[in-house]
């Protein structure tokens, strides 16, 4: 049975949200909303990663800041720069940029920004409270996976969604949010024992591995919807997800495409948060 894939375009529906998000800051003046982003190194994909960021907070409206510490640079330096971001008034979202250079404690520096401030949503508090509550800001990826399948119309409650992935910053967080929306959730892992017949009992895919072609279409039932997480580069150098997109094209009911899927929509709910938290200072 051929299936009509429709590729989703998570470009488009970023733009869309960006135009909105514009529009509110507008709302906003004469308030500003800033965000600051520290990198530590030259790791080129994070420098890239950035760029797409200052871009978009340009687009917006959002006075971005962006502080290149040297590779070398020591915990404490982080932290004391973290601290002085903290009580900047003129400073609503505060962003490190991953990976860190190993020497440096990651869960120390992300538990230092102010959770008032903590845009990316990665701090203990923010992960913690989407368990039992409503945290201030919900990881951006994850939350951008969500918007991206109700501005498709497609339905979660219900629904059994496979994740493949248990990071912190994609596959728990959406777990969780998924949970909220009533899907009934599995994760899988690198231990998972047979991931391809978890894949073709699920309804919604959502696949943050990290491996370039790793779900092909004969790992899928017909009609099942794919949303792909994974940013790789495939053996010629090329970007790719961690899906083979051509072998789904025909047996999935929706796709999402690498680049332009899930990407610009992780951008687009990093502008909102800072929105958010620019309201949030207004309040305290
Ligand atoms: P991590 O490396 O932190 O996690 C990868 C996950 O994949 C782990 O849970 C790991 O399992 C699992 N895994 C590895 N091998 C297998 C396997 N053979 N079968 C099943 N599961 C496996 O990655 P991230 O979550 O940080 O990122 C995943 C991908 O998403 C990357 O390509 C990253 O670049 C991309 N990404 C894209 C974003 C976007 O905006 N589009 C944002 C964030 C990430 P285990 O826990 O057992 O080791």
């Amino acid at each position: 049975m051929q299936i009509n894939t429709k590729i989703i375009d998570g470009t488009k529906i970023a733009n869309v949200i960006k135009d909105n998000l514009a529009q509110e800051i507008k709302n906003l003046a004469p308030k500003n909303v800033s965000l600051a982003v520290i990198l530590i190194g030259d790791n080129s994909a994070s420098k890239i990663y950035i760029k797409n960021k200052q871009k978009a907070c340009d687009y917006v409206g959002i006075k971005s800041h962006i502080y290149v510490l040297p590779y070398n640079t020591n915990n404490q330096d982080i932290l004391d720069l973290i601290e002085v971001l903290n009580n900047d008034s003129n400073i609503n979202g505060i962003l490190v940029q991953l990976p860190l250079p190993q020497h440096i404690n990651q869960e120390l520096v992300i538990q230092a920004i102010d959770i008032k401030k903590d845009v990316d949503g990665f701090s203990k508090e923010s992960l913690g409270s989407l368990i039992i509550g409503n945290p201030f800001f919900t990881s951006c990826t994850p939350t951008g996976i969500i918007e991206l399948l109700k501005h498709e119309n497609i339905e979660i409650c219900g629904k059994k969604c496979v994740i493949v992935g248990r990071s912190n910053i994609v596959g728990k967080p959406l777990a969780l949010l998924l949970l909220n929306e009533n899907a009934t959730v599995v994760i899988c892992h690198s231990k998972t024992k047979n991931l391809k017949s978890e894949l073709m009992s699920a309804d919604i895919i959502i696949c943050a591995v990290g491996k370039a072609n790793f779900i092909t279409g004969d790992m899928i039932a017909p009609k099942s919807i794919v949303i792909d997480v994974g940013i790789n580069k495939d053996e010629n150098g090329k970007l790719c997800g961690d899906v083979n997109f051509n072998s789904c094209i025909g047996i999935a009911s929706y796709i999402t495409p690498v680049p332009g899927g899930v990407g610009p929509m992780t951008i687009a709910m990093l502008l909102k948060n800072c929105i958010k938290a620019a309201n949030i200072e207004r309040k305290f």
